[in-house]
C-alpha cells in the first residue's frame, strides 16, 4: 500500500476517523510509517488521516521521542492560550489558535495498553491539533470567513517539499 501525505483540500482530511479495535502488526506498521513521514517533513505531530488512514491514531514528538496515542480522548482541560500553528497538510498556513494549555488525555499505546497522560504547553497544543484531525477539523477552521477566503485565494498546495511518498 502506497502512502502519501494528504494535502488540503484532499477530502480525506475532512472525514471522521474510526476507533482502533485491533492492536496488531498492521497498527505497528502504520505507527512506524507515521513517524517516518513526520520526521521527513520535520513535523512535531501527525495524525493517521494525514497519510490517508481513517483511524484514531496520532503521533507526537516534541523532542523526547515519538509518543503514540491510539483512540485519544481529552478528559480534562484547563486554561487558554493563543499560539501560532502550522500543519503538514496545509503548506504555508499559519493560524493563531486559542486552546487550553493543560490537558489530560486517555487512550492506548500501540500495544493496546491503557495510557493516561497529563500534558501542558507545546505538548498539549500538538496533541489537541492532532486530535482535531481525527474529527476532520483543520487549523483553517479557526479562521474568520474573510481570512479563510483570502487564504484559499492565495493557497498553493503544490510545493515540492510536500510531494513525499512512502510505503507501508
Ligand atoms: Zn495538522
Amino acid at each position: 500500500m502506497e502512502l502519501t501525505i494528504r494535502i488540503y483540500p484532499d477530502h480525506v482530511l475532512r472525514e471522521k476517523s474510526k476507533p482502533v479495535s485491533t492492536f496488531d502488526e498492521r497498527l505497528q506498521k502504520i505507527a512506524t510509517s507515521m513517524t517516518e513521514f513526520m520526521q521527513r517533513l520535520d513535523g512535531i505531530g501527525l495524525a493517521a488521516p494525514q497519510i490517508g488512514i481513517l483511524e484514531r491514531i496520532i503521533v507526537v514528538d516534541i523532542g523526547r521521542g515519538p509518543l503514540y496515542i491510539v483512540n485519544p480522548e481529552i478528559i480534562k482541560s484547563k486554561g487558554k492560550e493563543i499560539f501560532e500553528e502550522g500543519c503538514l497538510s496545509i503548506p504555508g498556513a499559519s493560524v493563531q489558535i486559542k486552546r487550553p494549555f493543560l490537558i489530560e488525555i486517555r487512550g492506548c499505546d500501540i500495544e493496546g495498553k491503557e495510557i493516561h497522560i497529563k500534558a501542558k504547553d507545546l505538548l498539549a497544543r500538538v496533541i489537541q491539533h492532532e486530535i482535531d484531525h481525527l474529527q476532520g477539523k483543520l487549523i483553517i477552521d479557526f479562521l474568520s470567513k474573510e481570512a479563510l477566503l483570502k487564504f484559499n485565494m492565495n493557497y498553493n498546495p503544490t510545493l515540492p517539499a510536500f510531494q513525499v511518498r512512502g510505503r507501508e
